[in-house]
């Protein structure tokens, strides 16, 4: 669904990149992890477009997305959740959903996804005239998780759900993307937290200053005695 081959970014003089290849497949969840620095929202920026690749390719159903425009490639069905939570404070839970939903004409199919979303996350469903910027950041990231779901995608890039949450609710989101994987959505999850993200992966990479350095199933990757001493805490 999703292949990155070869890619290289640089800023001004920082080899942020150094011939990154990974592949995603449909209908699994795909972890990169890597500490901070390590490259991992290079990689999100390369994919969306934001900063060029020096060389490379990143290929999107057998497509190559990162010279296209970002509402081109989201209408193919690739929509990215970005870090940090990033809702319309001052519009209501229903009017932030709906963005999700704004290049799709259909009402009839608008309503039927907005009440599954609203199904999967209880808690948005008793918000719905709430102003996104008075809920809690785990209801946040509900939220920004819901809006993506709102424009039907197939694949998910999610940049660092866990970040800030409390371990319960870093639980609860991420048993929502074991969800969502369920209904036939691929995700590309990119964490630090790499005890609860390789625990839901089916394949993991492990990025270090800009190179992969380690693959494998979230499991091999769970039991690798490099990631338990260095990502896990565990000596
Ligand atoms: P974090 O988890 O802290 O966000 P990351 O893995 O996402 O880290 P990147 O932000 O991709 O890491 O950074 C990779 C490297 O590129 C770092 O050395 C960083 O300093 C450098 N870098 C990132 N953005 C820029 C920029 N706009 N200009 C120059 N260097 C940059």
């Amino acid at each position: 669904m999703l292949d990155i081959r070869d890619l290289h970014v640089h800023y001004d003089g920082i080899h942020a990149l150094k011939g990154v290849s990974l592949h995603v497949e449909e209908k699994r969840i795909v972890t990169l992890l890597g500490a901070n620095g390590a490259g991992k929202s290079t990689t999100v920026r390369a994919i969306s477009g934001i900063v060029p690749a020096s060389s490379g390719e990143i290929l999107f159903q057998g497509m190559p997305v990162n010279k296209k425009p970002a509402h081109l490639i989201q209408r193919q069905g690739l929509v990215h959740v970005p870090e940090g939570r990033k809702v319309f404070a001052n519009l209501t839970v229903r009017e932030n959903l709906m963005m999700g939903a704004y290049n799709n004409r259909d009402k009839a199919e608008v309503n039927q996804v907005m009440d599954m979303v609203l199904t999967k996350f209880p808690i948005l469903k008793e918000r719905t005239a709430q102003l996104g910027g008075t809920l809690s950041g785990g209801e946040q990231q509900k939220l920004t998780v819901g809006r993506a779901m709102m424009s039907k995608p197939r694949l998910l890039i999610m940049d660092e759900p866990s970040l800030g949450l409390a371990p319960m609710v870093v639980a609860e989101v991420f048993r929502i993307i074991e969800e969502i994987r369920s209904e036939g959505v691929t995700v590309f999850l990119i964490e630090q937290n790499a005890n609860a993200a390789l625990k839901i992966a089916d394949y993991a990479y492990l990025l270090e200053t800009g190179r992969i350095v380690l693959e494998g199933t979230g499991e091999k990757l769970l039991n690798n005695p490099k990631i338990k001493q260095a990502y896990l805490g565990e000596s």
